[in-house]
């Protein structure tokens, strides 16, 4: 059956065109038909009055680790390697020594929170191996968000002694690889620095060979701090951006706040999407990444708030800091329309996944802003708005796979 919102203010298709009076029609959970102007059809299905709304595409927040949600602001003075490093950070140690049903009611908690402020679709970086996919699968198990899922063995390398003996994953870890991709939408890799060329070649060959069925994802972190990126260089005499695009075709890197120019400029070449989480880099104290460089370079950016333990996953948040750091640290302002781009329509591109925009065909995934909220009227720029004075308490309601997220009205 059709739902029909009418008289709705709305950003149109992948370039966010502002319609001030629109309508949408929903069916089967995709759009059927949007357009400006009111509806000319008939009458027998369920109207909704959308005056006073502006529907936005739902945010893809494109990085998370809410496995971790367990340890909101632990160790918050510690150094960045301290923190997060895979193996003898203190974020492993919470991971492992937490108990299981805690774990998961708080991952339960961060899909619930994500879903309130807006965001319809994350992409999570999951540790712990099977273990690990189990629990976020139990977490976010009933719940209208959408996750991608991308896994790994936890099995790491560290390049300062393993480079140049090139290990390699033994049969029994691939076949943990390919179990892995059993249950989950890709891989997401902790890192070149935790890889030898062989095992990155390895992961790239695995995901080659189960791609015949279905289409996987890699996504993999790289120049996140400045040490990670040294560390690279002196050991193996190269960037880890290099070093990945050279042994493992990833769809999207995750932060590149410290890669070199050249190293953006090959990313781009490359097609390869790049995934920003600068305030998660701004807790870290690790630098910010430059947006609009690699806008200018041609770059298709998403925006992730990488672990919830050390930020929150706040896309309204992300947005405004983008803006303004970028308004600051940078010689050219990005606009706010493609700032809004990239938690929407990039996202979905980078992810490969049928959301992020109000277009026909698309998943009914959508935000309904209230335009008559004290923050935001009166709303004389759409796409600021939106940006940098829009929060949570701006939503009626969010909208995924043509359902009310909270009860049937906006
Ligand atoms: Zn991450």
């Amino acid at each position: 059956m059709d739902v029909i919102i009418r008289n709705i203010s709305l950003f149109f298709g992948e370039n966010l065109d502002y319609i001030d009076k629109g309508h949408i029609i929903i069916n089967r959970g995709k759009i059927k038909r949007v357009g400006s102007g009111d509806y000319e059809g008939g009458y027998d299905y369920p109207i909704y009055e959308g005056e006073g709304i502006l529907a936005c595409p739902g945010f893809i927040n494109a990085h998370t680790h809410i496995g971790d949600s367990f340890g909101k602001d632990i160790g918050i003075d510690s150094s960045f390697e301290t923190r997060i490093h895979p193996i003898h950070g203190i974020k492993n140690n919470i991971l492992q020594k937490s108990e299981r049903k805690h774990l998961i009611n708080f991952m339960r908690s961060s899909a619930i929170s994500m879903m309130r402020k807006g965001v319809v679709v994350f992409a999570d970086f999951r540790e712990g191996g099977l273990q690990g996919i189990d629990q976020i699968k139990e977490a976010t198990s009933g719940l209208s968000i959408k996750s991608i899922i991308l896994g790994r063995p936890d099995y790491y390398y560290d390049i300062s002694q393993d480079f140049y003996k090139n290990r390699q994953f033994t049969p029994d870890i691939i076949k943990l690889i390919c179990n892995i991709l059993n249950f989950t939408d890709g891989l997401g890799i902790s890192g070149a620095n935790e890889n030898t060329d062989s095992s990155l070649n390895q992961y790239r060959e695995i995901i080659q060979k189960k791609s015949l069925k279905k289409k996987y994802l890699i996504g993999i972190h790289a120049s996140e701090s400045l040490e990670t990126e040294k560390k690279s260089i002196t050991v193996t005499g190269k960037s880890e951006v290099q070093r990945i695009i050279g042994n493992l075709s990833p769809n999207f890197i995750v932060h590149l706040t410290n890669a070199s120019d050249m190293d953006i400029k090959l990313v781009a070449k490359k097609k390869i999407g790049i995934v920003v989480c600068p305030r998660a880099n701004g807790t870290l104290g690790v630098g910010i990444p430059k947006i609009a460089k690699m806008l200018s370079y041609g770059c298709c950016i998403g925006i992730g708030t990488d672990n919830v333990m050390i930020n929150s996953p706040d896309m309204f948040r992300e947005l405004d800091y983008i803006w303004k750091l970028t308004r600051t640290l940078e010689d050219k302002p990005v606009p706010p329309r493609e700032i809004l781009k990239m938690a929407t329509v990039n996202g979905a591109k980078i992810l490969g996944i049928n959301s992020g925009a109000i277009v026909t065909g698309r998943s009914a995934d959508m935000i309904f802003i209230d335009k008559n909220n004290l923050d935001i009227s009166p709303m004389h720029d759409p796409y600021t708005s939106i940006v940098h004075r829009a929060n949570p308490n701006t939503i009626l309601n969010v909208m995924i796979d043509g359902k009310f997220v909270d009860g049937d009205i906006i």
